[in-house]
């Protein structure tokens, strides 16, 4: 090999390992061959075909591809040669060889010979070796960046997931991670009911999974992971006709399992086929692996809180609920009005109509306790035929004005007719108070209204403060 083409190599090789851009490398490699052979022409086989820009013509290598040479270059990694007496040319297939594996072949074709030239061997060779080791440098690269965007992915994802916010602002975070990540506009999340029959969709899903037609997907889908319990890839999804026919064919599905019960899934689908690489398929699997304890924990929070905020007969709030309103409001609001109400002769109600009809009696007044108050205030079941009303940054006689006239409705609307004394009780910052004391105020108010004919307000006797 002469000194030109020495120096030429030497130069090629200072400039494709100066570049991590695969575009870049093959356009410097199509130049330089372009410049040593002009009369040769050139192929590039690589094993992935996602480069476009260069001006190298590229054929995407594959294994059951009829150009055995190629193959057996790809394989072998080792210089292979053809040639053809009939159509006077001899081919020769360099490896792009780098330290892990062999990323493609360049296929050069020299006209008019039927010997490749032996001169030309080691130049080429040399060079396809110098080009391997730049792709896969640049390969390299791009799988490490690809590696730190879905490292951060599932470190943020798991972060916001255990920063205990609602469950509908997770399932939103969570939805929009994946659709920016897959590039995809279908994302659902669902829960199963029980008994296992009925997958719930959660908020955060796209709209879409709430139509009917997103039916025959949940359900397929859902079938095949309680077969199976294991994530779902699939490029080419054909859904019967009787069925509607297919209109999303790529669909990754990964189910949500918590301590080995599989507890809900993740769908995500798009309408073109095979749209969905392997790796965005491992990735969605680590998403979900590392989410599920989150978001199973996330989901359990949020029915729990329900359930103990929640009186199951009036859909008042629960005592505790209640509670700890008057506490929040006590450390950070001026002022405030609890109200306490009982039922007046609520033993005959039950005794004379029975306990259904007192049931009802006590959602009737529950009712006109959440149509009498505003969205802040905080109406609550205190306990057996005892109800409660915290009226936060309301004073005395506001609260008195709404006691009164609770207490007036109650009279006019109730049927069976039945009436209601509150006990109020105020505190403000003026004076140093306690939830307690608050609480002991206003039993004591109503003990006095009982005690005085029922059917009445009275306003706790002690601890007033001009409003
Ligand atoms: P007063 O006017 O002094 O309040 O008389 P009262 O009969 O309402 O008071 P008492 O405390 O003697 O009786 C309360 C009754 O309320 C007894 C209990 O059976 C009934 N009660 C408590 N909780 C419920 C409930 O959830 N449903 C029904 N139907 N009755 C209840
Ligand atoms: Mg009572
Ligand atoms: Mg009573």
């Amino acid at each position: 090999m002469d000194d030109v083409k020495y120096k030429k190599l030497f130069q090629i090789a200072e400039k494709l390992h100066s570049s991590l851009d695969m575009d870049v490398l093959l356009g410097e490699l199509s130049v330089t061959l372009k410049e040593v052979y002009p009369n040769f022409s050139y192929y590039l086989l690589l094993s992935t075909n996602t480069h476009s820009r260069s001006d190298l013509r590229i054929i995407e290598l594959e294994y059951d591809s009829e150009n055995i040479m190629a193959i057996n270059a790809f394989v072998s990694g080792n210089v292979q040669f053809e040639s053809s007496y009939v159509e006077q040319h001899a081919i020769l297939y360099a490896p792009l060889k780098g330290k892990q594996g062999v990323y493609g072949v360049l296929q050069v074709i020299a006209p008019d010979t039927s010997k490749f030239p032996a001169n030309e061997v080691e130049f080429i060779t040399l060079l396809s070796g110098c080009a391997g080791g730049a792709l896969e440098n640049a390969q390299l690269y791009q799988q490490s960046l690809r590696t730190i965007s879905d490292l951060h992915l599932i470190s943020e994802t798991s972060h916001q997931l255990n920063s205990n916010q609602p469950l509908a602002v997770t399932f939103d975070f969570m939805s929009k991670q994946i659709k920016a990540s897959f590039d995809v506009e279908e994302v659902g999340f669902f829960l199963f009911s029980r008994n296992q029959a009925k997958a719930k969709v959660l908020p955060g899903s796209t709209s879409y999974f709430f139509t009917r037609p997103a039916r025959i997907y949940i359900d397929y889908i859902r079938e095949k992971l309680q077969k199976e319990n294991k994530p779902l890839f699939i490029g080419d999804l054909n859904l019967s006709e009787k069925n509607g026919g297919t209109s999303y064919y790529s669909v990754m599905a990964v189910p949500v399992n918590v301590s080995k019960k599989f507890k809900g899934f993740c769908i995500i689908i798009h309408q073109s086929p095979y749209f969905f690489s392997f790796e965005s398929f491992k990735l969605l699997q680590s998403l979900v692996h590392h989410s599920s304890l989150a978001l199973t924990n996330s989901m359990l929070r949020e029915e729990l809180k329900i359930m103990v905020t929640t009186d199951h007969l009036t859909k008042l709030h629960s005592r505790k609920f209640l509670d700890e309103k008057i506490q929040q409001s006590m450390k950070k609001d001026e002022e405030g009005t609890f109200i306490l109400l009982d039922i007046d002769n609520f033993k005959e109600i039950n005794d004379k109509h029975g306990h259904q009809i007192g049931d009802d009696v006590l959602i009737q007044v529950a009712n006109l306790i959440r149509g009498n108050i505003r969205e802040n205030d905080v109406g609550a079941r205190w306990g057996g035929e005892e109800l409660a009303i915290y009226l936060p940054k309301v004073p005395l006689d506001t609260g008195v004005a709404i006691a009164n006239r609770l207490v007036k409705k109650v009279s006019e609307c109730s049927e069976p007719h039945i009436t209601v004394s509150c006990g109020v009780s105020y505190w403000n910052n003026e004076k140093p108070d306690s939830y307690e004391y608050l609480f002991k105020r206003a039993d004591e108010a109503l003990y006095k209204a009982k005690e005085t004919g029922k059917n009445k307000v009275v306003i706790q006797s002690d601890n007033i403060r001009a409003s």
